[in-house]
């Protein structure tokens, strides 16, 4: 690495808790679907939708790369089962989706995590690439990226390379001099290597590390290190290439 110019941030469980977000998001879009229609309370519940979602994940993987329309087809099929006609499934699952997704980006950031990308995004190029649906500009984080992707913008989820690719070469730098910082050893660490990034694990949520992390992915486990833990991995890249 000569220079570390690019840092690519994955959103869910790295710069907020996501669980239980999308827990209350659930929760309260079946509170709204019945209060507008009643009787799907009788035959239906939200435990229905989530497995509705399955078995439209496995009948048509691609879905992975679309999560917002795999929720809204799920409670259209909800709708439709229920007795609607098609323009009132559609429509409804479509207000129902928007109800959703305003509550999806209702996120308290992890402690740290403005004040750390306000800095970063002085010093370097910022990207996002989640596989979720995060809405960075609902969320107010938006002015602080320079890049934001996602699996369903780009057509493909982490750990595939395309993301990657896409942020570099938006960014206009070389792989060595960029670095993604995400939780998921797979789709964020272990994918980025492949891709020729550099990696770090964020690790906000305290875990144990996992087994499949090689020992020299530096964790991130307060924000407030951002600063050394990038101008760390800066100093050992260029010490292996020296
Ligand atoms: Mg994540």
């Amino acid at each position: 690495m000569g220079t570390l110019r690019l840092v690519c941030f994955d959103l869910d469980n790295t710069l907020w808790h996501v669980e239980p977000v999308l827990v209350r998001a659930e929760r309260e879009t079946w509170d709204w679907l019945v209060a507008r229609v009643p009787d799907l309370a009788i035959c239906f519940d939200a435990a229905w939708v989530r497995e509705k979602r399955t078995q439209l994940l496995r009948a048509r993987p691609d879905y992975v790369h679309d999560l917002t329309s795999l929720r809204r087809d799920a409670m259209r099929e909800m709708l439709l089962a229920s007795g609607r006609d098609e323009p009132t499934a559609t429509r409804t699952a479509t207000e129902a989706m928007d109800v959703f997704l305003h509550l999806r980006n209702q996120v308290e950031l992890f402690p740290g995590v403005l004040d750390a990308l306000e800095r970063a995004h002085r010093r370097y190029t910022l990207a996002a690439l989640s596989n979720g649906n995060a809405d960075l500009k609902r969320i107010g984080a938006g002015r602080l990226f320079d890049v934001v992707l996602s699996a369903e913008t780009v057509g493909r989820a982490k750990p595939h390379p395309a993301m990657f690719e896409r942020a570099l070469s938006d960014a206009g730098v070389a792989a060595d001099e960029a670095v993604h910082v995400g939780d998921h050893p797979e789709h964020d660490v272990l994918a980025a290597r492949g891709a020729g990034l550099h990696a770090v694990w964020a690790n906000p949520l305290a875990l144990p590390r996992p087994g499949a992390l090689p020992a020299d992915v530096p964790a991130l486990d307060r924000f407030d290190d951002l600063d050394d833990v990038l101008e760390r991995l800066a100093a050992d890249a260029g010490r292996r290439r020296a």
